[in-house]
């Protein structure tokens, strides 16, 4: 597909490499852009790092090396990419130790300086930065705290874990603080059979008017690749069917925003957007065949413009929408920032 990235900026409209040889957005006129989803370096479980430490470069290590990337499928859908690196049993380590170094790339270089220079290079005014919580570490605050220091380009949405015992208590508080929305990212295997804990959960966001986000499918297709059985049941375990079957349970009227847009379950998202109106998807990951496939099918005011900053270049999603959106304008505002606007309010 590209021999390098001179290679691929050369073959893809909208992006160019600056003087640092990053990949930015390359287009003429001025753009109005909220990402709906990015993180910072003191947001997620585990090891942080305070976002206001000198970050070092980011190197976007979820970007599969330049001769496996195909920018016309979502990131991960290169087969042979896939059967040489998560097959058979050892496929498991590696995917682990791969999510390690990515966590470490993210946390080191997922700092305010890096993040206010990719905004500059990107076109983008504002971003919602989404915390992620597990039942022993809350990183809502640091969200709200970083978002009151630069109120102007950070949006904070607040999370708390399905098994956290301050359920209640903590997302209205957090909403007083300024939270405008709320994140998770649970898996099957850790909620096991407590899946309906999440239906509660959510139900105090709909009553608190708070819209929720959650990291929705599966990064890989499994059918025709030799992927593991157990790497299938991991990367099933935020499967886009989960969140379909708790939609169910739960008011019509709730905000619900597929993260990814279900990565390679795109068109499932469709099919659950269609049964709940309310329902909205993000696109970081997409590429500009799925977007149109979305724009398509549901319209273009439930699509929200999202990249997953620093696990993902701003540039490559924001040219994908721009592709997506050629000759289309309004479907463009909608995406890149009215729709967000709206929720937001
Ligand atoms: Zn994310």
């Amino acid at each position: 597909m590209y021999s390098s990235y001179e290679d691929l900026v050369y073959k893809e409209k909208y992006l160019k490499l600056n003087e640092c040889g990053e990949l930015v957005i390359d287009y003429p006129d001025k753009l109005k852009i909220i990402d709906f989803h990015s993180h910072l370096s003191n947001l997620f479980p585990g090891k942080q790092n305070d976002p206001t430490n000198k970050g070092t470069k980011i190197k976007y290590l979820t970007v599969p090396p330049i001769e496996a990337l195909d920018l016309k499928e979502s990131y991960w859908t290169n087969l042979d990419y896939l059967n040489k690196k998560y097959s058979g049993f050892a496929s498991v380590m590696k995917f682990c130790i791969d999510g390690i170094k990515i966590f470490n790339d993210m946390v080191k270089g997922g700092t305010f300086d890096n993040y206010f220079i990719s905004q500059q290079n990107n076109m983008i005014n504002k971003s919602v930065i989404l915390p992620i919580s597990t039942a022993k570490s809350d990183r809502s605050m640091n969200a709200i705290n970083a978002a009151k220091q630069y109120p102007d380009r950070l949006i904070p949405f607040c999370s708390v874990h399905p098994l956290d015992p301050e359920i209640s208590k903590k997302i209205y508080h957090y909403k007083e603080l300024g939270a405008k929305g709320f994140k998770l990212k649970v898996t099957d295997i850790e909620m096991k059979d407590k899946l309906n804990t999440i239906v509660e959960l959510l139900k105090i966001c709909h009553d608190a008017k708070l819209p929720v986000l959650f990291h929705t499918g599966a990064a890989f297709k499994t059918e025709g690749t030799k992927i593991s059985g157990m790497m299938k049941k991991m990367l099933n375990s935020t499967r886009v069917e989960l969140y379909g079957e708790l939609l169910e349970k739960l008011p019509k009227d709730l905000i619900f925003i597929f993260g990814h847009s279900g990565i390679q379950e795109y068109e499932l998202v469709a099919k659950y957007m269609k049964a709940y109106p309310s329902t909205y998807a993000e696109v970081s990951t997409q590429s500009e065949g799925s977007i149109r496939y979305l724009i398509n099918e549901v319209g273009s005011e439930r699509i929200l413009f999202g990249t997953d900053w620093p696990a993902l270049p701003q540039a490559i999603t924001l040219s994908r929408v721009l592709l997506a959106t050629e000759g289309n304008i309004q479907a463009r505002d909608n995406i890149l920032y009215k729709n967000a606007e709206k929720l937001l309010g």
